[in-house]
């Protein structure tokens, strides 16, 4: 049976790369070696180093005075390099306050320094985008996560402020257009529209280092990572390989462009249907409701063991909520299909048409 799989991370990839990346683990570039036997320092792994770096430059149009990193540690681990790089021992950080996410990445930096969470919407468990806050200009910086997986909330648009914006794109990364030069840093871990998890990505501008007056631990210095290409410790090798082949798959198709056009189009098919479907209602506020993460309640509660059948039945896999929210999530990122969307949505018309 086919599967649909709506994962919120680790998520779907495309079929070719699950196909190329276990081909290269038998036999990467007809060396008769696998991809994770070979040194990270031959010419063949360093080549998908070269590659998957430039990639993500032309695919997100990172412009000069940036690096980018492949580093492990999740993007959990960002958390704190982050204050541990930008936060000055006098200096100020501030917060804005999604999720879970964007809680945890606070709590990281008060263990540096000044951190204050400067607008949150926790008053109503995470569904919506605080818009309304004033930023301090002399903040070492200011921190979003800008789709917050767990709530099904996204920003649309980031302010034009004086500090550097740091931001976790973990979970929509890749997914739409962005102005890499609105950020001082960004970063992701891979595994929902890049490739398995094991590598993070990291954009970062270059002149924002060296201004903390720290001393910071090699492994969570980002110059210690610019300076070696990512190369200072043993990279994850097959992740950045998978990651690779996500990102030209991405290319080959069209790029960003081509796949914000495929998400807005899943987006509005599942939310028009849950808008439309008296048995649905969904639980972000509208104009804050994320393209990657659709989340939902069922309006009957005793409809829940027949829904879930129907979806095992369908083969959908990965739609159940996340436990601080309940009900159901739909995380349709870059590799979902537009036919996933239409078999879920089928099968929210027809428990309609049995009950309504
Ligand atoms: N930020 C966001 C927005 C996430 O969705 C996640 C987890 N999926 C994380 C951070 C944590 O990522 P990791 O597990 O790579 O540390």
């Amino acid at each position: 049976m086919k599967k649909h799989n709506f994962s919120a991370g680790p998520c779907i990839l495309p079929k070719e790369v699950f196909k190329k990346s276990s081909d290269a683990l038998l036999n990467f570039n007809e060396l008769n070696l696998s991809l994770i036997e070979i040194s990270h320092r031959s010419k063949d792994f360093v080549t998908v180093m070269d590659k998957s770096i430039s990639l993500v430059r032309e695919l997100l149009n990172v412009p000069n005075g940036y690096s980018v990193l492949f580093l492990q540690g999740g993007a959990s681990l960002q958390f704190c390099m982050i204050p541990y790089n930008f936060l000055k021992k006098d200096g100020k950080a501030a917060y804005i306050e999604t999720g879970t996410w964007a809680r945890k990445a606070a709590k990281e930096a008060k263990l540096f320094g000044d951190t204050k969470i400067i607008a949150s919407s926790a008053d109503n468990n995470f569904n919506y985008i605080p818009k309304n806050y004033t930023v301090d200009e002399n903040l070492n910086y200011l921190h979003f996560t800008s789709n917050n997986t767990i709530f099904g909330t996204q920003i649309k648009k980031f302010p034009s402020i004086k500090p550097p914006i740091i931001c976790d794109m973990s979970s929509d990364i890749f997914s739409k257009k962005i102005d890499v030069s609105k950020f001082g840093l960004i970063y992701a871990g891979a595994q929902k529209n890049m490739g398995p998890a094991g590598t993070t990505l990291v954009i970062i501008k270059d002149n924002l280092l060296g201004h903390t007056n720290r001393e910071i631990p090699t492994m969570l210095n980002y110059q210690t990572h610019i300076d070696k290409g990512s190369m200072f410790n043993t990279p994850p090798v097959f992740s950045i390989y998978a990651s690779m082949l996500t990102l030209e798959w991405l290319k080959k198709n069209g790029g960003v462009d081509w796949i914000e056009k495929v998400n807005n189009k899943k987006a509005n098919m599942m939310y028009n249907e849950i808008d439309r479907n008296t048995l649905f209602c969904g639980t972000a506020k509208t104009t804050d409701r994320s393209t990657m993460n659709a989340t939902f309640l069922l309006t009957q509660a005793s409809l829940k063991n027949e829904f879930e059948l129907a979806c095992k039945n369908e083969g959908i896999s990965g739609i159940n909520g996340h436990r601080s929210v309940g009900g159901y999530r739909a995380s349709m990122y870059n590799a979902l299909s537009i036919e996933s969307v239409e078999k879920l949505i089928t099968i929210m018309q027809q428990l309609e048409k049995k009950y309504i």
